[in-house]
């Protein structure tokens, strides 16, 4: 009897063990989906382009995908761009009161000068909040990128004394122990950010966001024909201390030209020990103008190389810079470029065509007006020359003929 006892004893506490554990096991993931600013604050604001409206357009569509996958509970902070704009806490109060799993923030970018393009996530600086944040951004980041965006990268960043974090979602983030991330997805004041300046791709970032959340947590979808069951995040591991922004600009960056005839080949070496370097631009006049920023293609490379078209008569001074990750620069020593020299047939041409003004102007100066008032001169010098000349022939037929006047009296006289 007493074996029975323990037999029952031993199965109603295992079942309780169990009773006990199995909500977490069934627990749905909650997540948090935080659409940046609201109320008066727009966030970045150019043209028709208002980041405040922009965020909660793509955060609904990242609702709307993510509520198709199974076993995904989906929140939001703010429903409209009328009510006042949340602070960080009332956020994370949020995320903490519904037992939030992650919190994503839904950003756009904008820079100063209008120069920068690309996405970028920023991560939380230390700790899981760190290897979740970093898991997670790297699918995003991928994502981003196979659509044509270029890579800004995974970002820290810590507040002025450097002993937390410098963006208020991250630092409640660590506070309230819920990871965090930060996602900038484009520019909305660069040229080459463009393309997804549509509605269309505002609501096509929120379903990436959605997609990439749900392979982070290896959500599947039976209505959306996803299986991320087996999908494995990168391992990542935690920092031994706090990791923050690069304060520094690149350790060198030199330039060399090669002449090539009509064009010459600029090749610039950089190098920068905290990250590496990602932009480059061009002055051709000594650093006053800088060209737009392009783009440092291999990321694991020191140098890159490129041809510059040389102009006729016109000489460079070329300057580089030379951008690291956190948008820090060092410029290069200008190295001067002569311009082609003026080619002879273009100077023949030139000539020709300075002839061809003369024939211009003389045709213009033998318009009729002019051989008008021309002519009567012509005439009277002619009529002049004609009398002067038949006055002489009349005064020398008269001279003639009073000489034989003379003569014939001379010889009547003699003969009388
Ligand atoms: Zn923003």
């Amino acid at each position: 009897m007493k074996f029975i006892c323990r037999i029952i004893l031993i199965f109603t506490g295992l079942i309780l063990f169990h009773i006990s554990y199995f909500p977490s096991y069934c627990k749905n993931v909650v997540v948090v989906i935080d659409p940046g600013h609201g109320g008066e604050s727009m966030g970045g604001n150019i043209d028709d382009r208002i980041e405040r409206d922009i965020d909660l357009i793509t955060s609904f569509a990242m609702k709307d995908r993510l509520e198709q996958y199974e076993g995904v509970d989906v929140y939001i902070t703010r429903e409209n761009n009328t009510d006042k704009e949340l602070t960080r806490k009332e956020r994370f109060d949020f995320a903490k009161e519904v037992d939030a799993d992650f919190l994503f923030s839904i950003h756009y970018n904008m820079s100063e000068y209008h120069t920068l393009f690309g996405s970028e996530v920023w991560v939380a600086s230390k700790g899981t909040n760190y290897v979740k944040g970093y898991q997670f951004a790297t699918i995003e980041m991928q994502a981003l990128t196979e659509l044509g965006l270029f890579d800004r990268g995974i970002k820290n960043k810590l507040n002025k004394d450097r002993d937390g974090e410098y963006y208020g979602i991250l630092k409640y983030a660590e506070e309230y122990d819920i990871p965090a991330v930060i996602i900038e997805h484009c520019h909305l004041d660069e040229e080459r950010d463009s393309a997804f300046w549509n509605e269309e791709s505002y609501k096509q970032f929120g379903v990436i966001d959605a997609d990439c959340a749900a392979k982070f947590f290896g959500l599947s979808s039976s209505s959306l024909g996803i299986d991320n069951s087996s999908f494995q995040n990168i391992s990542v591991e935690a920092p031994s201390k706090r990791l923050d922004r690069d304060y520094t600009e690149p350790e060198y960056c030199t330039l060399q030209i090669n002449d090539n005839g009509d064009y010459v080949t600029a090749h610039i070496e950089s190098y920068d020990p905290d990250n590496y370097i990602q932009y480059y631009q061009v002055s051709l006049d000594g650093g006053n103008h800088f060209g737009r920023l392009e783009e440092w293609t291999d990321r694991n490379s020191t140098s890159i190389e490129f041809d510059i078209p040389k102009e006729i008569d016109k000489d460079y001074s070329v300057v580089v810079r030379a951008m690291n990750k956190y948008d820090l620069y060092l410029e290069s020593d200008p190295v001067y470029v002569e311009g082609l020299p003026k080619p002879v047939e273009v100077e023949e041409i030139e000539t020709a065509a300075t002839d061809t003004d003369y024939q211009t102007v003389e045709i213009k100066s033998t318009d009729e007006e002019e051989t008008n008032t021309l002519s009567p001169i012509f005439i009277f010098v002619v009529t002049l020359v004609v009398l002067f000349v038949t006055f002489n022939i009349f005064f020398a037929i008269y001279i003639t003929n009073s000489r034989k006047r003379k003569r014939r009296r001379k010889k009547n006289h003699e003969t009388r």
